[in-house]
């Protein structure tokens, strides 16, 4: 193999990896490591074991966001940042997220078994509360720190069991004295698995992933009338279902009008009064709209509410449309982004640029920090699930990509 003689150890990656795994490890194999649980505590309190053993300054911030510094030579330079989160979904597998932290602290070890010191210091982060699954809203920890969103906001959000997130903080000591806000960094990388099947279909290694889509949400609601199944003829129907069951449709055929880059996606549906012989009177739906360029996401939200309204007045329905938000396309730096494809080049992986379709800390970062991402196939392009599986040697190519652009964004000339 050509590339860097600086080679990270792949074993030990993956050990780690399995160690981490056992917080919250599942009968079928996945792992349940809710955020901000005594599960959550547990893999938080190895983590910092493993970087405090390498020597490493631990801070960690109001919002629990875990920062893992080693200096470098030069005090005056702002330090480049690596992580991932390690907060999982209650069925979720090895991987999400604790990859990108799990690589980052192999790229700590490596540095420090190789002797070296880089110009500028390096964190590794742990962002808290990627998933959203607890608290109903991901990117937490990111989102704070970005500003985002409020702390106060995200203070007051509870679980089902009504403890809030300032709470759950408290509660397993995670709540740091700093604030979560943004500081001066050079650079952010975070090495995530793909959770989609596009590497894995084309044989490549490494994803050089350039930016994240634009988004617009909304939530539907379709009013029509409860009556009697079996009493009710054509004429006289006002059914939801199939008024949604047309707009559905209608998402669907705006996505694929788009070809291989559109995105539309229909994944919630609440039927009412959803008894098997009442017509459906009211359905309450999600809609969301994806897409690598901004230009078709914003012709979305300017023709697709009313394509939906005609559906509804034709079939005399009543469309509540909300959009609940717009994002942008979010690019990543492209001087940090070519450091990854450098990566990858020198150690003769195969590599294709991709678009994250999936939203991730980075994809908050960005607004702040210069900021790249790489990734790596997962088996089916499966995660959210316990059957989440990757390869060692897939990890050990992306953590080796991650190791040489971290260290060459740090010792870059100035
Ligand atoms: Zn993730």
């Amino acid at each position: 193999m050509s590339g860097s003689n600086q080679r990270i150890d792949g074993k030990r990656l993956w050990d780690s990896l399995m160690a981490m795994a056992e917080f919250g490890a599942t009968p079928k194999g996945g792992v349940k490591r809710l955020t901000l649980t005594e599960v959550d505590k547990a893999g938080r309190a190895a983590f910092t074991g493993w970087c405090e053993a390498l020597g490493l300054t631990m801070r960690v911030d109001s919002m629990g966001n875990m920062f893992a510094r080693r200096e470098g030579r030069d005090p005056s330079r702002l330090p480049v940042l690596m992580g991932s989160h390690l907060d999982s979904q209650p069925t979720g597998g090895k991987f999400d997220g604790a990859l990108g932290v799990i690589a980052g602290l192999e790229v700590m070890r490596s540095l420090h078994e190789l002797g070296i010191t880089t110009e500028a210091p390096i964190e590794l982060v742990n962002w808290t509360d990627e998933e959203g699954s607890r608290f109903g809203h991901s990117l937490m920890g990111s989102g704070v720190w970005t500003g985002v969103y409020t702390q106060e906001k995200c203070y007051a959000l509870a679980d089902v069991e009504g403890v809030t997130v300032s709470e759950a903080l408290d509660a397993i000591g995670a709540k740091g004295s700093i604030p979560a806000k943004p500081f001066p960094a050079d650079a952010y990388f975070e090495l995530h698995i793909e959770q989609g099947p596009i590497l894995e279909r084309e044989g490549k290694q490494i994803g050089i992933v350039t930016g994240a889509q634009a988004q617009v949400w909304y939530d539907a609601v379709l009013i029509g009338q409860d009556s009697h199944a079996g009493t009710t003829p054509p004429s006289a129907r006002k059914d939801a279902l199939v008024g949604a069951a047309r707009i559905i449709t209608l998402v669907d055929e705006e996505m694929r009008a788009r070809g291989e880059d559109g995105r539309g996606t229909v994944g919630q549906l609440h039927v009412l009064p959803s008894s098997r012989n009442v017509v459906p009177g009211e359905v309450r739906f999600s809609i969301e709209f994806r897409h690598p360029e901004d230009a078709e996401i914003k012709l979305l939200a300017d023709t697709f509410p009313a394509k939906a309204q005609a559906i509804a007045n034709e079939m005399g329905l009543k469309l509540e449309l909300t959009e609940l938000f717009q994002i942008p396309a979010q690019p990543f730096d492209p001087s940090c982004v070519d450091l990854v494809r450098q990566a990858a080049a020198r150690n003769g992986f195969s590599a294709r640029e991709i678009i994250s379709g999936a939203g991730h800390d980075a994809v908050y970062v960005a607004r702040k920090v210069p900021t790249a991402m790489i990734f790596t196939p997962c088996k089916d392009g499966l995660s959210h699930n316990e059957a989440e599986s990757i390869l060692p040697e897939e990890a050990e190519a992306g953590c080796q990509v991650l190791f040489e652009a971290v260290v060459a964004r740090a010792n870059r000339a100035l």
